[in-house]
């Protein structure tokens, strides 16, 4: 991942979740770790090798890939965390303007992946979907929903959110 990216993301975050965000390190995982038949990752293979560093002390991990990543309920997914282990993992693949035959745009790809780390970074703060299609809870089944949403929390999300730091 482009590291200016990653950098501005971080500033972001900062400023929504009210965390130090630091750019930690590139985690190599070799094309190896991919499902050969579906040329997609499996999401807890990647949970399982971001949680194996050791976690920071009080601290929540964001990794933000370009593997396409799938569950065993989902054929696909933009993001997901594991609350338990305090990962939240977000796949650019998908959210690249490209993907759609698009021409690429750095703008948008940047907000895109600012909203589903915003939203999988609700999950490790134990929050669930939420109704309201504005809201950066809002679970995102196509890059419409996502493109749909903000990049933040709607007023009950927030409290909820402040209730569980
Ligand atoms: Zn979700
Ligand atoms: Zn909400």
């Amino acid at each position: 991942m482009d590291v200016a990216l990653l950098e501005r993301l971080a500033l972001c975050l900062e400023e929504r979740f009210l965390f130090t965000c630091v750019v930690e390190r590139v985690l190599r995982v070799p094309a190896t770790a991919l499902n050969g038949v579906r040329k997609q990752m499996f999401l807890n293979t990647l949970v399982t090798r971001v949680a194996a560093i050791a976690p920071p002390v009080d601290g929540f991990r964001l990794a933000v890939t370009d593997f396409d990543l799938y569950k065993t309920s989902h054929q696909f997914i933009f993001g997901d965390a594991n609350e338990e282990q305090r990962v939240a993992i977000v796949s650019s693949h998908r959210l690249r303007s490209e993907f759609y035959g698009e021409r690429g745009d750095a703008n948008l790809l940047f907000q895109r992946i600012l909203k589903e780390s915003v939203h999988d970074l609700g999950h490790v703060f134990g929050l669930k979907h939420c109704f309201n299609a504005r809201c950066a809870m809002y679970f995102s089944s196509s890059i419409y929903d996502t493109d749909n949403k903000l990049s933040h929390f709607c007023e009950s999300c927030e409290k909820r959110v402040r209730a569980n730091r």
